[in-house]
């Protein structure tokens, strides 16, 4: 990883580093932060000669060798100091909660527009409502594309920032296109390479964008959770946050195996911030508040939960484990307090 002296390279100077890592086999991708611009060399760059001739330009202020498998997403990166904005809120300054429908339902948007300015009222920062789903029954709803007009006229009417979930070339465009705010990658895709290197391709031309990476229900160990991260970060854009949503269900009685006490060893490998899906860890509503306060006692930036203000109108998964704006209230209340707390 290159640090330049200034806060970017010039083109010329950009040239000449291309041109000398190349020389190795390797190449360069600017990571724009909000400060500074670092230049992650790709490859193989444990080349002393290589190192040398880079140390020896004299508007280099140093080269970080950081032997992870995942060097920009690792806590030792120059992107540790890199801050994501979710709407008008930090991660890491404040809690943030993202909430909202788990599907919208294309055939009655008024239960989105209502849900949109109950979770906004209850003190969410974000919207998230699903526009094409991953569903386990192929004939069950699947999503439809209309459903990104009514996640877009919420975000205009509410103010909100919005994520949904996209899981293919032609989805990540339109949501981008449409100025969905946030792409959510799914528990099912987390372990798609190709989806997230797409991903990746596409907001590195939108620095405005931000990536929540699920946690597979497949994945072990911490490390591949946040090299899949990588493989989004790699091509340029770091606004990418992990979110723990439960994996393989190993309890009876809860959707999925509540992870939320992860965040501990993720804060210890990397930077990104960590926002827990309590909704999907245990997939009934009345079980959500108390995953929702573990995960913020556990040391999570934020929340990711399903609300709906009929949760029985719902479709998807809002009828099981949606909660109502009134108890997403009193869970953000509780949470921030829990926050602030742990802030000391
Ligand atoms: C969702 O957020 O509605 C969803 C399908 O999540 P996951 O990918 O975690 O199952
Ligand atoms: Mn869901």
């Amino acid at each position: 990883m290159i640090l330049p002296k200034a806060s970017r390279l010039t083109p010329e100077q950009l040239n000449e580093v291309t041109a000398i890592v190349t020389e190795f086999g390797c190449s360069i991708q600017p990571i724009i932060g909000a400060v500074r611009t670092i230049y992650a060399i790709l490859g193989d760059e444990r080349d002393e000669l290589m190192i040398n001739r880079l140390e020896g330009l004299d508007y280099i202020e140093r080269i970080d060798r950081i032997q992870s498998p995942f060097k920009l997403m690792d806590r030792r990166s120059d992107l540790a100091t890199h801050r994501i904005r979710v709407g008008k809120a930090t991660l890491g300054e404040e809690l943030v909660v993202i909430a909202g429908q788990c599907t919208i339902d294309p055939k009655n948007p008024n239960y989105f527009y209502e849900t949109a300015a109950a979770v906004k009222e209850a003190g969410a920062t974000s919207l998230r409502g699903g526009v094409w789903k991953p569903r386990t029954n192929p004939y069950t709803f699947q999503g439809d594309v209309k459903s990104l007009d009514i996640l877009m006229e919420a975000s205009r009417r509410t103010g909100l920032p919005v994520d949904a979930e996209v899981m293919d070339e032609d989805q990540v465009k339109l949501a981008l296109d449409a100025g969905v705010h946030m792409l959510q990658v799914g528990a099912r895709n987390a372990l798609n390479y190709s989806l997230l290197r797409t991903i990746g391709k596409a907001v590195s031309q939108r620095l405005d964008r931000t990536v929540l990476l699920k946690r597979s229900l497949h994945m072990g160990p911490i490390s591949e959770f946040v090299s899949a991260a990588e493989y989004i970060v790699a091509f340029g854009n770091p606004n990418v946050i992990l979110c723990p949503r439960g994996t393989a269900p190993t309890l009876d009685g809860y959707r999925n195996h509540p992870d939320e006490s992860i965040t501990p060893l993720l804060k210890e490998k990397t930077w990104a911030p960590v926002i827990v899906d309590p909704s999907h860890s245990v997939g009934k509503a009345s079980y959500v508040p108390a995953c929702a306060l573990a995960a913020v006692a556990y040391g999570a930036d934020g929340l990711c939960i399903e609300s709906h203000v009929s949760p029985s109108h719902g479709i998807g998964d809002d009828p099981k484990q949606a909660v109502t704006p009134e108890v997403l209230a009193g869970i953000i209340r509780q949470a921030r307090q829990l926050w602030a707390m742990r802030r000391g």
